[in-house]
């Protein structure tokens, strides 16, 4: 049966112990003969419930007391008969019970096995010899001795069989055992007390109980006396037992602190108030470096850093004064090596219980790599990775300080140069990054040379340096030791085996101008630098209000662009491209113009570098792509004579980079309805070069789609020669200043020759920009180029003007004698071209 089976059986079985004693109560109460009770029975009584359950005689060597209520029942069963006992006995129960549980089921259950016990007991002895208090008066004999044990075996048995039960139930425990462990002993109890019962039955009337009961006082006093007295041995046992403890729980704990001290992960020390080393654990000796015996003969203050004595003598003078009860610092100790450790202390005070003398408890933890990784970062936040130059921010830090100071002392002046590598680009395309890197990392080295202590040098990133002069005289001194940075720049670089050449351009901005802010000196310096590369390079300028006034002005235009596109001021003017052997029209290349509302005109040149440069470049190039398309197809249904009329299209670099530019031409097309062959999409060499595989891919893409593509300012930018025939090109047009120059310039007329002949080779048309002469276009023609564009024609017009040469040159086609001329093979006479043209209502041109 499982544990709590069992015990589901406890209850009931009190209950029913319970339930059982109270007729046994009952009826031995029932049969009791009032006329046999006299005042020995009620002292018999009184003695069980109050007296006996309280005296237990301590069996020494063994834990066990002997009680005495035994003897006063079984008393009772031998004087007064089964059932006085019965009642004596379930009063003792209940009365015993009551010192231990208030619950009414385990009173009722005590009182009714001592009942029944008692009545169990009555009843057997009464069946096998009769009544009890007729075999005393015989005196002793055999059977009187055999009843005394049998009374004391059966009040036994069934007194703790029924408790035994009980315990078990409640343990979950077999019966058995039960008995077996707790109350098998207890039989020496019961014994002893029907003994005892039986021979004071027996002594009763003689002189021996009264004798017995005369010294009953003394053996009280006697017993009470051995009971303190073994109270007494027990305290002093149990408080040496305890001082043994105690002192054994000290010894432990003294060995635990001793070892915790000593293998504590971070650094512990005792310190006597002047600073000397009383005791210290492994982990000090190992940050500091020195033994445990070096340590003793010294004091902190011998280790600790020169910078970091005061403040730490300081906090101990205060802790020692009790103004502060503890104390932490962050300060340095130098190592037996000589270098310095950072360490986090704390600090505590102890003062001996007789208040005689103080120690130190001092608590060191290694917080060296913490500090060193803070330096680091502090230091990485103000440098710069590659070069270890100040960065931008400790520059400005700088920069703000000498503006201060210049506000405050009149003699105190400054100047902040600013430093650009010309053509950088150069070396990191043609070297690698790597070169570039090393490049920049010599000049910061060869910069540092040029400077005076306390001038700050830093990069501001790419291939940008700053430098701050402080406690300059006047302005020569700067322009000296900008001289002296060009000259130290011109020496050649060793880059990977390559003999470098690098010359800088350099801004310089004096503070006597009175600067308030470090970023407007700053700026300054970069509007100075800019000039100095737009004049020409490798050269240093002195920043002017002028200067100024129009990096402000190219500021304004730039905030402009951003909302030209919303304000549609952007419009279209078309230059016809015409066929130098027919005269005629065969396309118009689209130039956007800005029409600024307060400016007015704005040229491409001047604002298509800082659409580029902001990005504005991409709604903007695609609105012209847009609009031109639009207008094409608009001509082309307007005038079916010129159906294969195409326009060209400028594509800046940051356009053909554009990953979804195909598709955007695809819809643009579209949209508009333009064949694909009617668009040409010019780009520069330059565009190509950046990338070649990738431009290679594009251009392949493109015409897929059908657009042809030219190839604008050819000659000037890369060389792209090599690469020319992996191109998909359609033309190729010769840059104006080839153009212009021709005239008495027979090195710009054998280059156009040569890409004449290029251009056929390859199988691409060839278009002369800026034919502004007779005299070029007569040379071109002569040279064999097919198509001219330039003023000689016509310059770029508003949309209208523009498609009214398209319609005299309709009108020109209805007439034949004049359309035959234009359509007579090539080479035409140039003449007869300005002829066509004039014919064509273009007059007007040639006059520009
Ligand atoms: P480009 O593509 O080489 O355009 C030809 C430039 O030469 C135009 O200047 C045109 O007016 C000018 N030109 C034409 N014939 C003659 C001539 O006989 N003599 C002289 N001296 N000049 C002539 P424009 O319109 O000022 O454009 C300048 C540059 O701006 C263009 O050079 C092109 O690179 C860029 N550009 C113009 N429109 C756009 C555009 O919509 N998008 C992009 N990305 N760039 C454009
Ligand atoms: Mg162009
Ligand atoms: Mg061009």
């Amino acid at each position: 049966m499982q544990i709590q089976d069992k015990q589901k059986f406890f209850r009931p079985y009190q209950w029913a112990v319970a339930v059982v004693g109270l007729p046994v109560i009952l009826y031995s109460a029932s049969n009791l003969q009032p006329a046999r009770l006299d005042l020995g029975f009620a002292l018999l009584a009184l003695a069980t419930v109050i007296v006996s359950s309280r005296i237990a005689i301590r069996i020494p060597g063994v834990n066990t007391h002997v009680t005495v209520s035994d003897t006063f029942i079984f008393l009772t069963l031998l004087l007064y008969g089964g059932h006085a006992a019965v009642l004596v006995a379930a009063a003792e129960g209940l009365c015993s019970s009551l010192r231990i549980s208030r619950k009414p089921v385990t009173l009722c259950f005590n009182t009714s096995v001592m009942a029944i016990s008692t009545c169990a007991a009555m009843w057997a002895l009464y069946l096998c010899f009769g009544r009890l208090s007729e075999l005393r008066l015989q005196g002793f004999s055999a059977v009187f001795a055999i009843v005394i044990c049998l009374m004391g075996l059966l009040q036994y048995i069934s007194n703790t069989g029924l408790v035994a039960i009980g315990l078990a139930l409640k343990l979950g425990q077999p019966c058995w055992r039960t008995w077996r462990e707790h109350y098998l002993w207890t039989s020496f109890s019961y014994f002893a007390g029907a003994s005892s019962a039986g021979i004071i039955a027996l002594m009763l009337g003689s002189t021996i109980l009264y004798a017995a009961l005369a010294i009953a006082p003394i053996i009280a006093i006697v017993y009470f006396t051995y009971r303190t007295y073994m109270n007494n041995v027990e305290a002093s046992a149990a408080q040496a037992a305890q001082a043994k403890r105690h002192m054994q729980q000290l010894q432990e704990s003294e060995e635990r602190f001793r070892s915790a001290f000593d293998y504590a992960a971070i650094g512990m020390a005792l310190v006597a108030p002047d600073g000397h080393w009383l005791e210290v654990n492994h982990s000090l000796c190992r940050i500091i470096g020195y033994s445990e015996e070096q340590l003793l003969t010294m004091t902190f203050q011998n280790l600790t850093h020169a910078d970091d004595l005061t403040a730490t003598q300081e906090h101990i003078g205060q802790l020692l004064a009790g103004k502060i009860p503890t104390c932490q610092m962050e300060k340095r100790y130098v190592h037996i090596l000589g270098h310095p450790v950072w360490v986090n202390q704390s600090i505590s005070l102890v003062r001996e219980t007789d208040n005689s003398s103080s120690r130190l408890i001092f608590q060191i933890q290694d917080i060296t790599d913490r500090k060193r990784a803070e330096e680091r970062l502090v230091h990485d936040a103000f440098h710069d990775a590659l070069t270890g130059l100040p960065n931008r921010a400790l520059f400005m830090d700088h920069l703000q300080l000498a503006t201060e100071r210049a506000k405050r002392r009149e003699d105190y002046h400054f100047a902040v140069l600013f430093m650009d590598l010309d053509r950088f680009k150069n070396i990191n395309d043609g070297l690698g990054h790597m070169a570039g890197d090393q490049l920049l990392i010599s000049i910061a080295r060869r910069l540092e040379k040029c400077l005076r202590p306390g001038d700050t040098i830093a990069r501001l990133g790419g291939d940008e340096f700053t430098i701050l002069l402080e406690e300059i005289s006047d302005v020569t001194e700067a322009t000296l030791i900008a001289n002296r940075m060009q000259q130290e720049m011109a020496l050649p670089f060793n880059l990977a085996g390559h003999e470098v050449y690098m010359t800088v351009s350099i801004g310089v901005a004096p503070s006597m101008t009175g600067y308030t802010k470090p970023q407007d000196i700053l700026r300054d310096a970069d509007t100075a630098m800019y000039y100095a590369k737009s004049n020409g390079k490798a050269r240093y300028e002195m920043f002017d209000q002028e200067m100024h006034a129009q990096a402000v002005d190219l500021l304004r235009l730039e905030t402009d662009l951003r909302r030209a596109i919303d304000r549609q001021e952007f419009r279209l003017h078309y230059q016809p491209i015409v066929s130098l052997s027919t005269g005629r029209i065969t396309g118009f290349e689209a130039l956007v113009r800005w029409q600024h509302p307060e400016r007015g005109f704005i040229s491409p040149d001047r604002f298509i570098s800082i659409a580029e440069e902001t990005d504005m470049i991409l709604p903007i190039g695609k609105w012209v792509l847009t609009e031109a398309c639009r207008q094409m197809r608009e001509w082309q249904e307007e005038y079916p004579a010129h159906e294969t009329l195409s326009i060209s299209v400028n594509l800046s670099c940051k356009q053909f980079r554009q990953p979804n530019l195909v598709e955007q031409v695809r819809q643009i097309l579209l949209e508009t309805g333009l064949d694909a062959r009617s668009l040409k999409l010019e780009i520069t060499e330059s565009v190509v070069m950046e990338n070649i595989e990738t431009a290679i891919d594009m251009m392949k893409e493109l015409r897929a789609l059908g657009v042809r593509l030219s190839m604008d300012d050819f000659g000037t930018g890369y060389s792209s020669l090599s690469y020319l025939h992996r191109f998909p090109i359609s033309a190729l047009k010769i840059d104006r200043s080839f153009v212009s120059r021709m005239d008495g310039n027979n090195e710009n007329k054998e280059i156009v020759r040569t890409i004449v002949m290029l251009a056929r080779n390859l199988g691409m048309e060839v278009i002369a920009e800026g034919v502004e002469g007779e005299t070029q276009l007569s040379q071109l023609t002569a040279l064999g180029c097919e198509y001219g564009q330039g003023y000689f024609f016509s310059r770029p017009r508003k949309a209208e003007p523009a498609a009214a040469l398209l319609a005299d040159a309709q009108l020109n086609m209805l007439t034949p004698p004049a359309m035959r001329a234009l359509d007579a093979p090539a080479p035409v006479a140039a003449s007869e071209i300005l002829l066509n043209l004039a014919a064509a209502g273009l007059e007007s041109e040639l006059t520009h």
